[in-house]
Order: C-alpha cells, then sequence, then structure tokens
C-alpha cells in the first residue's frame, strides 16, 4: 500500500503525486499532518496560519464531496511516519518536494525513517512552471542565474518545448484506503484519533475555490493589469498567492488560463518572479544563509515597534502596515516601500521585518518572502550596480496620487488635501532626507563587505 503526504499540495487535481499512483491500480493511504513546528508561537491565529488552516478545511471538504478518505493529524511529522508505517503495510512513500532548509531537514529524516523499514521514498517537484532542477535552466553559461531578466527569458524559451501541461485527473480517479475497513487497522486508527491539534480545525471557515478569484481576475483586471497593478488603491492584481502557495491551485492551471488570454505577458513575467526565487533558494548557498546581519544601530528596536505598530508617522507606511496588521494582505509595491524603510531608513536588519511578515502574511511564503527582503534590503538579486531607497512620499504622491489608500487605512487623516496627506507628520520618527543620507553610507560599507 501507498502513502501519500499532502503538503503545500493542498488540492485534488492536477498533482503530480496522484499521476503516479493512478499508475497503480491500488488504494493509498492520504494523510495530512499538521507540523508543530511549522505553527509554533500560535501560528494558527495569526493571518499565515489561519490562511492555511483554512485551505486544510477546503482540502478535507473536497475529499468528502469526492467520497475520499484522509487523515489530518498533528504531530512531529518523522514520529507520525514512523508510527504509521509500523501499524500498517505501506511499502512507498510519496510527497511533493519543498526546498526551505526546515523542509529540507524534516524530509532527510522523513527518508530515513522510511528507508530503516526498507520503505521507498518518492518525490516529486510539482509547484514550479518549470522543472528547476532540469540542466536546461540550471545552468546559464556561468552558473545558475543570477539576475531576473536573463532567467526570465531562459525560462520562457524553456517552457515553449519542455511545459509540461496540467492534467485533467483528479481525487475522483484514485481509491484512497479507509483504515476502518481495513483489518488490522485498530491501533493506527487510535494513534490517529489521539494526533489532534492544539485548537479546533473546524473554526476555520474553509477558503473559497481560488478558480473563482482567477476568473474574476481573467474577466475585470488582466487587461489593465500592466498599466494598474502598482496603483495598490485599486484592488487590480490577482490575489491568487496565498492559493498557489499552499498549492490550492494549480500552477500550470494558472498558468494555462492566462497565456489564452490576450494581455497575459506583463502578469507571466511577474509570476516568474516566483520561480526565479525557488530557483535561488535551491541553487545560491547564501540565500537563507544571511542571518541577523548589518545592525547598524542601536535605534532598531524602537524603530522596529514603531514601524510594526504603523506609527511611524510616515503615512504610506503606517496605513500600509495597518493594512496588513488587520487583515494579512499588503500589496506589492507597499511591501517594497515598507521593507525597504525599515531596512534603510531606520536601519533594522531585514530578519526583523522577514519575521514580522512571516506572522502576519496571509500569503507567506518562505522562500518568496526572503527573495523580497533580500531584493530590498539590496543583498538579493537585482539589476542595479547600486542600491535602491524608495522615497516614501514620492512613491505615495505617483501611486495613490488622490490618497485614497491613504483614506482608507488612516481615517484620522481623510480631512487632509491631497498634497498635505502624503506628508510625514510632525512626529515622523525619521527625517527622510537624513535617514536616506545615512543609509547611503551604511549600505556602501554592507555592498563592499558582501
Ligand atoms: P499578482 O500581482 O497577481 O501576481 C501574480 C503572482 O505572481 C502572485 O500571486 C505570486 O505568486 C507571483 N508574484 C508576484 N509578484 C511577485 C514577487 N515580487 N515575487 C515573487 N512572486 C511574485 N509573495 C508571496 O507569495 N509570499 C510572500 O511571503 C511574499 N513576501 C514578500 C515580501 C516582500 C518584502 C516583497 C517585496 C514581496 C513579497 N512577495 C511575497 C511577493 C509579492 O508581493 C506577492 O506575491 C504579491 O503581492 C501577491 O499578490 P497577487 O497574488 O495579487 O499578485
Amino acid at each position: 500500500m501507498k502513502l501519500f503526504l499532502h503538503r503545500k499540495d493542498l488540492r485534488v487535481d492536477d498533482l503530480a503525486a496522484f499521476n503516479y499512483l493512478l499508475s497503480s491500480s491500488e488504494p493509498s493511504l492520504h494523510m495530512l499532518i499538521l507540523d508543530p513546528f511549522l505553527l509554533r508561537h500560535s501560528r494558527h491565529e495569526a493571518h499565515s496560519g489561519k490562511q492555511f488552516l483554512q485551505y486544510v478545511r477546503r482540502l478535507m471538504n473536497l475529499y468528502k464531496q469526492y467520497g475520499k478518505t484522509i487523515y489530518v493529524v498533528y504531530g512531529e511529522p518523522e514520529v507520525v511516519l514512523e508510527q504509521v508505517l509500523h501499524n500498517a503495510p505501506i511499502d512507498e512513500v510519496i510527497v511533493h518536494r519543498d526546498f526551505t532548509p526546515y523542509a529540507k531537514t524534516r524530509d532527510r529524516k522523513l527518508r530515513e525513517v522510511a528507508r530503516a523499514r526498507g520503505v521507498s521514498f518518492t518525490e516529486f517537484v510539482d509547484h514550479t512552471l518549470a522543472d528547476l532542477a532540469d540542466f536546461q535552466i540550471s545552468s546559464g553559461k556561468s552558473g545558475p542565474y543570477k539576475v531576473y531578466t536573463p532567467f526570465y527569458k531562459k525560462l520562457n524559451t524553456y517552457l515553449q518545448t519542455f511545459y509540461r501541461p496540467s492534467s485533467p485527473l483528479h481525487l475522483g480517479d484514485l481509491s484512497t484506503v479507509d483504515l476502518a475497513q481495513l483489518e488490522g487497522s485498530q491501533r493506527l486508527l487510535e494513534l490517529i484519533q489521539s494526533w489532534v491539534p492544539p485548537f479546533s480545525l473546524e473554526d476555520y471557515m474553509p477558503a473559497e475555490n481560488p478558480i473563482e478569484s482567477l476568473d474574476d481576475f481573467l474577466t475585470d483586471h488582466l487587461p489593465f493589469y500592466a498599466a494598474r497593478r502598482d496603483y495598490y488603491a485599486y484592488d487590480g492584481t490577482s490575489s491568487l498567492s496565498a492559493a498557489i502557495n499552499a498549492g490550492a491551485i494549480s500552477i500550470r492551471k494558472v498558468y494555462e488560463a492566462v497565456m489564452e488570454q490576450e494581455h497575459s505577458a506583463a502578469w507571466v513575467r511577474q509570476l516568474v518572479w516566483r520561480d526565479f526565487y525557488l530557483y535561488q533558494s535551491i541553487y545560491d548557498e547564501n540565500f537563507f544563509g544571511y542571518e541577523k546581519t548589518f545592525d547598524f544601530t542601536n535605534l532598531s528596536d524602537r524603530h522596529f515597534e514603531a514601524w510594526r505598530k504603523a506609527e511611524t508617522g510616515v503615512p504610506i507606511i503606517d496605513a500600509a502596515m495597518t493594512e496588513l496588521n488587520e487583515t494579512g494582505r499588503m500589496p506589492n509595491r507597499l511591501r517594497m516601500i515598507t521593507a525597504m524603510f525599515l531596512t534603510k531608513n531606520l536601519l533594522c536588519p531585514f530578519t526583523l521585518g522577514e519575521q514580522y511578515f512571516r506572522y502576519k502574511l496571509s500569503d507567506y511564503d518562505n522562500t518568496l518572502n526572503r527573495g523580497g527582503w533580500l531584493w530590498c534590503a539590496s543583498l538579493g538579486f537585482d539589476a542595479s550596480p547600486y542600491f535602491r531607497i524608495m522615497n516614501p512620499v514620492t512613491q505615495s504622491i505617483t501611486y495613490d496620487p488622490s490618497g485614497q489608500y491613504l483614506r482608507r487605512w488612516l481615517p484620522q487623516m481623510a480631512g487632509l488635501s491631497d498634497k498635505q496627506i502624503h506628508q510625514p507628520q510632525a512626529h515622523a520618527i525619521v527625517d527622510l532626507k537624513q535617514s536616506r543620507a545615512a543609509a547611503i553610507e551604511v549600505y556602501k560599507h554592507i555592498l563592499k563587505s558582501k
């Protein structure tokens, strides 16, 4: 019997593992292990954890709708696996791969548990547009790509030849094991009943079908995406990131639906940033290597607190942080502006902001979040030879000229004129001009030592 473990693949169609399972006619046991490590620090109460658990609830409903069985348990993955292999006649474990440092360590342990019991461990890469392990893109002329545009061009050429289309197969085509019907499974069933989370899954509303968001986006926004994506007062982007990261929607199905439309290029170019960061996480050993670096000021704590609590006195920063704190959302341009403000004007280590976003973002993804923070802190892969410091006031005037977004999230400022509303308030935590000059000096040093 085969055991399939769901992880960041919370859907029931177009899964590499399902195609593989269908090549054999025997029923498979399907499980999802909620990992205490990934839910530590009460993460189930944070936007990022909540969103994930809502996709878990949706997955459970889908299994029910198809009349199939999935066991959702809570426990350390290697302990759960060891017990499952001990108590059920499993000969193969099947998973989709993940490349974060924690996932690699976890999977090494899982592989060892399986090997010790003579059980094979089969892994598929399923979460990116391209097979990032393929030599065709893993190696440019001088090693792995470090700059986005050449990578993007290569990926497009690659996809023209090697694209693996989505599969029409789904859970309905599979047969899953119901342990209650399987002789000798009493012990495993008892264990499963004891592996419950310290919170109730019933409290989480099942997430909506992301295909509906995709359809709305294609009809209402895609044609204007290139022109409007940065104008954050409009909801002009797809809002698909959380579903894509949880694997609640197939990246191939999204890509195919978009490619059928006119005006797809700008959106696909943005989507490929995701493959680019996932690619970096595999090939650049420094990607996850930077730790709490570059703490150049003893003001970090005070600055970070003000940033986190939306109390900097710089309207665009406070509005964006308010939206994040209240909803778990923040448009891409505002992520760049708030991240640069924290790491440059406020001279805080990027890891402080990275950790905060980890807790708060409903679309949180370890790799994409790190990629975004590295880029904003000028430690990542930027085609710019020097470093960028966005001026928050100029950005605010350019992308939200009438202050619509600021008025939405900072109603106390609603009465200010369109001109006044963008300006730092009297109590602003830093002077933008001085802090920019200080940041330039510090970052010259940082980049030299990089
Ligand atoms: P759309 O504009 O509709 O884009 C389509 C898809 O392309 C997105 O759903 C996403 O999958 C991908 N994408 C778009 N922009 C980027 C980008 N800059 N980098 C990588 N992929 C991209 N994205 C996350 O999914 N999780 C994170 O934890 C995350 N943290 C970030 C932290 C910082 C500091 C920054 C600057 C960016 C971060 N991003 C992160 C990238 C980006 O902000 C979000 O993907 C985007 O805002 C999601 O909104 P959307 O789905 O409407 O995107």
